[in-house]
């Protein structure tokens, strides 16, 4: 597992802001908002398989949404910040933040994992 140090090293300046430190890319910028390819995503940090392009829809909300992950690779953890309850999504293996997971999914799992491009990679 590598260092704050060395996350910040290996990282663009906006993905350790957003993995390390929690942060939130602008709605709609994400390089994968409107990818429609068929493959994996990917964590951004350690490359850990996380959702399928199988379970991205459109939310229309301005980040890449998933009603499925792939649930053993990521943890989920409650987030009182910003005034609201929220649950973040963290990558389980290497603990970065890629964004929160709500119950206002379409079916069947009624759930949507808003998650920043930033996080995530893509590999066909
Ligand atoms: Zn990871």
């Amino acid at each position: 597992m590598k260092t704050e140090d060395e996350w910040q090293h290996c990282l663009t300046p906006e993905q350790y802001d957003i993995l390390r430190k929690k942060g939130t890319e602008a709605p709609f910028t994400g390089k994968l908002l409107h990818n429609k390819e068929k493959g994996k995503y990917i964590c951004a940090a350690c490359g850990m398989e996380l959702f399928s392009s199988e379970a991205k829809f459109d939310s229309g909300t301005g980040w890449p949404s998933f009603f499925d992950a792939n649930k053993e690779n990521i943890a989920t953890k409650r987030d009182l910040n910003h005034g609201m309850i929220r649950t973040e999504v963290l990558c389980k293996h290497c603990s970065s933040h890629l964004g929160h997971v709500f119950e206002d999914g379409p079916n069947p799992t009624g759930l949507r994992y808003c998650i920043n491009s930033a996080s995530l990679d893509f590999r066909k």
